[in-house]
């Protein structure tokens, strides 16, 4: 049994835990989904979903509930995180943006909206590394990774930006993989050989 702890701010929990779910029984392995709004549930989760939305809110919320510190501890033992897009934006080192107090738990410096300024939304087939076919990314007004720390592997990119990234147990994308039916981007920040010995 693994839990799954989302971060339930805001954001698509549900077409997370579903994603979890299925990535879970591909390994047969049973997922418990729990939600995270108040500190003192994320010491007993396995892996953190930090989902999209808006990432003031978020990071805002994960302060003032204490839920910052755990996460933080969550990531220093080693346990797996997958961060998307305003996620993403918390879990960076730097967002260039002051109304932002990111968790520092990915070394990437990020543009909120850098996409948004020219589309809203699109989707995009991405090659993402170790996967046999392309992944239907889909972004809502995403942010870009400007910068990325050496210890940083990046895993895909859409226009020489990277969208996707990884650095120890953090798994970070600019787009959102819950919405649509392919879980693989769940399966490996959670269930991957890297997770697991992580
Ligand atoms: N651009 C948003 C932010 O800055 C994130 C958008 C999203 O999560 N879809 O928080």
């Amino acid at each position: 049994m693994l839990r799954a702890g989302v971060v339930a701010v805001q954001g698509d929990v549900s077409e997370h835990a579903a994603a979890i779910r299925n990535a879970g029984a591909a390994h047969d392995e049973d997922v418990e989904v729990v939600e995270i709004r108040q500190s003192g549930s994320v010491p007993d989760c396995d892996v953190l979903l930090l989902p999209g939305g808006e990432s003031t809110a978020i990071s805002r919320l994960l302060a003032r509930e204490g839920i910052d510190e755990e996460i933080q501890t969550h990531v220093n033992a080693g346990k797996p995180v997958l961060a998307t897009c305003a996620g993403l934006i918390v879990a960076a080192s730097d967002a260039q943006d002051d109304r932002v107090d990111t968790l520092d738990i990915l070394d990437v410096t990020v543009d909120r909206n850098a996409f948004g300024r020219q589309v809203d939304s699109f989707e995009a087939p991405l090659d993402v590394a170790g996967f046999s076919a392309p992944f239907p990314a889909v972004f809502i007004r995403a942010p870009v990774i400007d910068e990325v720390g050496e210890e940083v592997e990046v895993l895909a990119r859409w226009e020489d930006d990277p969208v996707a990234v990884r650095e120890g147990p953090v798994v970070g994308t600019a787009f959102h993989p819950e919405l649509t039916n392919d879980s693989r981007i769940h399966d490996l920040a959670f269930f991957d050989e890297m997770a697991v010995e992580a």
